[in-house]
């Protein structure tokens, strides 16, 4: 099923049709507040009144053209202003490929190293996604150049590929900012770990490892997951070696788990909630659909009336 779902998510044809189905649009809206940056906003309102950190991340990859990256860039820029004027600075969390990757990276290093600069100035961070593997150098290589230059960017790192022990040494002199997740996408097992209970092992691992640097300042430590046993896991661990739980930092995605995100953070978890938006949603909302395929159930019933 998980198989199935990830190939739908890269079909061209399916890719065009299915938003245009009044019954998808209904079932996306469980995993996002809205197609507007303003729907975005109301809920980043809700969840601050409620002491939570938020990212916002505008949907969309692979450009076809490098002048479109200029738009999406502007639009971060926009949600960055738009911080000065709420009790904590709204991250904003890009796709490397959304801003030009793939076509050209030298405009797309100018574009990040512009909104790391923006985010400094109102005291927010930006974050780079990983996306599939023939990503994850090009993305490092440009989170090397930017972390040299910035104190306030960080990457996400994919606990199921099996590079990412590697790639964290590589990382970690650079006192840098990870959000370390599972994995959303379909990777052959030559390089991924493709058992839940691999994935699961590897992920503890890096965490605590993260967490250690945190201890002494020099990262900082998000566990981008929903499971919530997981996280208390590599919390007993990283309390074993003296890290504070405030230290670590619990994200997930908007309208998933939400309830449990406001007991980790009765525990005293730093909560972030990843707010996606905007009508390029049809790729992501198949990634959410695969990663549960009990939401496809969900989905369906949006057909009744
Ligand atoms: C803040 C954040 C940022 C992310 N950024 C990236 C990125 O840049 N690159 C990347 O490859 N991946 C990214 N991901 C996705 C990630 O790789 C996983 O695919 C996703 O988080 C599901 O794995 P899990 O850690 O929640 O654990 P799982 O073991 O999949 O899930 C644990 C439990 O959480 C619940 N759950 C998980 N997913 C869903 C869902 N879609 N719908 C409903 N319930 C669910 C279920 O109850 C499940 O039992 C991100 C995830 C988060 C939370």
């Amino acid at each position: 099923m998980r198989t199935i779902l990830l190939w739908m998510a890269r079909n061209p044809w399916l890719r065009q049709r299915v938003p245009r189905l009044a019954f998808a649009r209904r079932a996306v809206r469980r995993f996002m507040p809205g197609e507007d940056v303003a729907d975005a906003l109301a809920a980043a309102d809700r969840l601050m009144a409620a002491g939570q950190g938020i990212l916002f991340t505008r949907l969309g990859e692979n450009l076809t053209a490098i002048a479109e990256a200029d738009a999406v860039a502007a639009h971060y820029h926009d949600v960055l202003e738009a911080s000065r004027a709420r009790p904590r600075p709204i991250e904003v969390s890009v796709k490397p490929t959304q801003l030009g990757l793939d076509i050209d990276a030298e405009a797309t290093f100018a574009h990040c190293d512009a909104l790391a600069t923006h985010a400094a100035a109102v005291g927010s961070w930006l974050w780079l996604d990983m996306e599939g593997s023939p990503y994850v150098e090009p993305t490092l290589v440009l989170y090397e150049r930017l972390a040299a230059a910035h104190g306030n960017v960080g990457i996400c790192l994919q606990a199921y590929l099996r590079r990412t022990p590697v790639d964290l040494r590589r990382i970690l002199p650079l006192r840098p900012a990870i959000r370390l997740v599972k994995g959303a996408y379909d990777e052959p097992a030559s390089i991924a770990y493709r058992r839940k209970a691999d994935v699961d092992a590897a992920y503890q691992t890096t965490a605590v490892a993260i967490a250690e640097a945190a201890r002494d300042g020099n990262a900082r430590c998000a566990l981008g997951t929903h499971d919530v046993d997981l996280v208390r896991r590599i919390a007993t661990f990283a309390e074993a070696a003296g890290v504070p739980r405030d230290r670590l930092e619990v994200h997930m995605l908007y309208g998933i788990r939400a309830g449990e995100m406001r007991r980790l953070q009765a525990e005293g978890f730093p909560a972030f909630t990843l707010v996606a938006y905007g009508d390029f949603w049809y790729p992501w909302y198949m990634r959410r659909l695969a990663e549960r395929p009990a939401n496809v159930l969900f989905a369906l019933r949006q057909i009744l009336p």
